[in-house]
Parts: C-alpha cells; structure tokens; sequence
C-alpha cells in the first residue's frame, strides 16, 4: 500500500496535454495511479463505432503514459463501487478527474464523489472537455438559452478562454501498481469484423488528434466559411471524434484557430457544440423526447419497412445514398448530408427522428449524446433553434449546389459513376437505353427511389398540420 498516491479518472479526456485533472494530479509530485474504468451499466451505452474508437484511444493513452513511466489501470464495472475500492487497494486519498457533462455521467459522477467522501476521500474536478460550463450562461430572465444566436452573443462576451496547458512532464508511478484488466477483456471491438473502414479513416488518440488539427491547419480554418458545406471537399475539421473522446480539448482547438484570419466561422462551430451541451444540461429528457412538447403528437406514420434501405444507403436518392454510405464505411458523415439525410428519415419517409438518432449513435465515431440529440432534434423541427419544419431537403437540389460536379456521389455510390454530372443528382430522368449504356440499370444496378420525392413532401406538409390542428 502507498498512502500516499493519488488517483486521475480518465473518461472523455483521453489525453495528457491540457488535461487539468493529470496536470493537477502531477502537480501534488505524489505518484499516481490513472485509471480507467469501462462502465458496463451506462444509461446510455456506447454504440459499436463509439466502442471501436475507444478501444484504440485507450491503447494510445496507455502507450504515452507508459512513455513517461506509469502504466494505465483498465477495470470494469460500477465507478460506485470500483472506483472507491480502487481507492483502498493503493491508499489514494485524493482522486482527480475531469467533469462529465452527459446528465447521466454527470449524475453518475456525483454519486461516486460522495461514495469517496464517504470514506475520507477527496475529489478534484475540473472543466475541460467544453470552453464554459453548461450553467455558466443564461438569459436575462436566468433562463437556459434556447436560441443560438443570443447564446453564441453572450459567449464570446463574457467568456475567456484560458491558454491550454502542457502536458505534465513528470509522473510517478505509484508501487506497487494495482492490478488492471488487459484491453482486449474490455470487449470493445467488434466480434465480426466490419470495421476495415474505420481503421483506413482515422488514427484514434492524442497524436492522431493532433495530426488531425495540422492537417486541417491554419489554411483550411481560413477557408472554412467557402469550402464547410462542400462534402467533396476536406473543408471541415474532421475533429469530432477527437473532441468527443477529448483527445484533444476545444480550448487546444481555439486557442490554435483564434487569430487566424477568416477562422470566425469554424470558431462558430465549437460554440453550436457548447450549445448542444447546455441544452442537454437543461433538458436532459431531449434524447429521448421532443424539446417543443406538441411534437408528441406528430403522426409518425410512415412505413418501418423502409428503414433499412435508408440505413443501408439504398433509398435510390443519390446524396442520401451515398452520405449514409459514407457513415457506414467510415463512421462519420458530412454534416450538410447529415442534415440532408436525416431530413429524408423524418420528413420523406416519416419515420421518427429518434430511429435516426440511434443509427447514428450506433455508427458515428463521434456519437455525442450532446450533439446528436441537438442535431436530430434541429432538423426535425423540434428542437432548439429548428429548423422551420416546412423547411423540406429536397435532395437532388442540395446535391447540385453543394456537390456539383457529383464527385462526392461518385466516390461513395460507385454504381452512378459513369453518369453525367446532369444526371448523376437524379438519375431517374435518363432514359433506359442512355442509362444502360452508363452501366446503370434502374431497379437492378442501383433502387428506383423509395418515395416519390414530390409525393413525400406533400405528406409531410399534410402531417405537420395535422399535429398543429391537435
Ligand atoms: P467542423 O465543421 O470542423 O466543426 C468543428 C467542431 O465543431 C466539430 O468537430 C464539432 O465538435 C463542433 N460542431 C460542428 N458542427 C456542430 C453542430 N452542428 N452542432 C454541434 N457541434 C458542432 N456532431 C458530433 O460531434 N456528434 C454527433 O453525434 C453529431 N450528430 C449529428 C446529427 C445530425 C442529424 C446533425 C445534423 C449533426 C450532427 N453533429 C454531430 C454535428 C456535426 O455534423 C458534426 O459535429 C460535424 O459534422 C463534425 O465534423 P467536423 O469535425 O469536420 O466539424
């Protein structure tokens, strides 16, 4: 027993740099012992993306931390029980960790800070996995914010954003280490494997991160407003999931973006995302429910048998098609398609934005319960900030204005790539014999579309009024 070591409770802060609880933690000079625990019993628990992502993070961490000399201590189970037992078994008196902010997590979090008190034990929590706590805005009234430009007004007016510190570069380990699982009993990667797209795409962990930070690089944040709603183009940041695992933290990524000229835009985006979370602070029924209640009632009555063509990207609408392609190779998705896509789940097929959402939370690298819920939310119309719901993607539209030249279609649904670009949105107005000629058969090579794009609007409209009518 070492009665002296203190403990860092790694979650969604898988990194060493800018990471308060470990630099705090070092700072005691007492050694340390970092744990992770995976939390079986999760309220909402990780989808398989989610778990494959985590998988390699982990091994990542474990490896920079055994870089500088003390090893990563995997457990399972209840943090109520296994963190304070872990306590005991090296003789931590203090533990230091970074805040949850998922309500559940953050719940869960409470319970084990009083679990340790409980035994003479001492907590050290920091803010780092957002820019400002989700309570630290409000309205005049003392309200949460519900729409977003007030709230994004109020940020950048009374926020400041610290500089990110360094990693720690002194830790000792504490002796002797207590025991850990090996990754592989934590069960996170898939028993079939369907995850060679994953692991072409990304490089999970810190270094990945920041690899993933200087590729997009100064350059490409100047240019974000022109090329961000262009899924061809790498226009965006691709640091999601990076931020979602806190690989890197949104204060490494703002202090790097501010003061490039022409970044204002991309430094937007990490606000929506702060947004997203106080929400989700303040609403914590919004996974699963509508934040505007009338949408209760929306008739969802569209047909459950179509589902699966949207999620195995055979709707026979091309951007659809190939976004949710997209999402399944790579885990991940434009987020201009995301929108468009989950557009077509709730407003051409008339299936439940919640149906969506758990897709997504199965097959997004970067399933945010935060950002998910936000984003389903928004574009179903009932949510904060919506989108007005007679606001209807149609599909071909957005294809010709933000993927021109089909070069997006082309890569993900190959089958069309013989098509002219004038054809290539809505490759039903070809004619049989051009079509065949291009490799295409209708029906055969690639699906008829499953609704009638003009006849699905319309029920759309129609079912919005009715729910209004009550
Ligand atoms: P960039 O454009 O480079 O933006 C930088 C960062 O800002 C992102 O990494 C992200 O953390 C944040 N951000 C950007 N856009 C948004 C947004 N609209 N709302 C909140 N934060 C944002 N994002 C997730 O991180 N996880 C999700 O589970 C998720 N689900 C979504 C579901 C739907 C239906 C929609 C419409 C959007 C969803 N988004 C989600 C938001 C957005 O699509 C992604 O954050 C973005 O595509 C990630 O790519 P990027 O890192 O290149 O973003």
């Amino acid at each position: 027993m070492n009665a002296s070591s203190v403990m860092v409770w790694f979650r969604q802060d898988l990194r060493l740099a800018d990471n308060p609880a470990l630099s705090a933690a070092a700072a005691t000079g007492r050694p340390l012992v970092p744990v992770f625990i995976m939390e079986d019993e999760q309220e909402n628990p990780w989808g398989g993306a989610s778990r494959w992502w985590l998988h390699h993070s982990l091994a990542a961490l474990g490896d920079d931390l055994a870089r500088r000399g003390v090893r990563l201590v995997l457990r399972r189970g209840n943090p109520r029980q296994v963190l304070p037992a872990l306590a005991r078994e090296c003789g931590a008196g203090a533990v230091f960790w970074n805040q949850r902010h998922d309500p559940s997590l953050a719940a869960m979090d409470q319970d084990v800070k009083a679990a340790l008190k409980t035994e003479g034990g001492t907590v050290h929590e920091f803010l780092a996995g957002l820019l400002a706590h989700p309570e630290a805005l409000a309205t005049g009234q003392g309200k949460p914010y519900q729409v977003f430009t007030p709230y994004s007004k109020k940020f950048l007016q009374t926020q400041i954003i610290d500089p990110p510190l360094p990693a720690p570069d002194h830790l000792v380990e504490a002796e002797p280490r207590p025991s850990g699982l090996d990754l592989e009993a934590l069960e996170l990667l898939p028993q079939v494997s369907w995850d060679g797209g994953l692991r072409e795409t990304w490089e999970p962990g810190e270094s990945g991160a920041r690899g993933q930070c200087a590729l997009f690089g100064a350059r490409e944040m100047g240019r974000y407003q022109e090329h961000r709603d262009l899924p061809a183009c790498r226009g965006t940041s691709r640091l999601s999931p990076h931020l979602h695992w806190g690989e890197i933290s949104p204060r490494q990524v703002w202090h790097q973006a501010r003061g490039v000229p022409g970044s204002e835009a991309f430094l937007r985006q990490l606000v929506w995302r702060e947004f997203a979370h106080h929400l989700l602070h303040h609403f914590p029924h919004t996974p699963a429910e509508p934040l505007r209640p009338q949408f209760a009632h929306f008739p969802w009555d569209g047909d459950l048998d179509l589902l699966e063509a949207w999620q195995k990207g055979q709707t026979g609408y091309p951007l659809v098609d190939a976004g949710m392609r997209e999402l399944w190779h790579t885990g991940w998705m434009h987020n201009r398609v995301r929108m468009v896509t989950a557009s077509f789940l709730v407003k051409h097929l008339l299936l439940p934005w919640q149906l969506g959402a758990e897709w997504f939370w199965d097959t997004l690298v970067d399933a945010s319960l935060a950002n998910n819920t936000f984003g389903w939310q928004w574009t179903a119309g009932c949510g904060a900030d919506a989108a007005p719901y007679f606001r209807i993607f149609n599909p071909m539209t957005q294809g010709k204005k933000f993927d021109p030249r089909g070069d997006y279609i082309r890569r993900w649904v190959p089958e069309l790539a013989g098509l002219p670009d004038k054809l290539v949105h809505e490759p039903w107005l070809g004619s049989r014999a051009v079509l065949e000629h291009l490799g295409v058969q209708l029906g055969t090579t690639y699906p008829h579309p499953i609704v009638d794009h003009a006849w699905a609007r319309q029920r759309a409209l129609d079912s919005y009024r009715r729910m209004q009518a009550g």
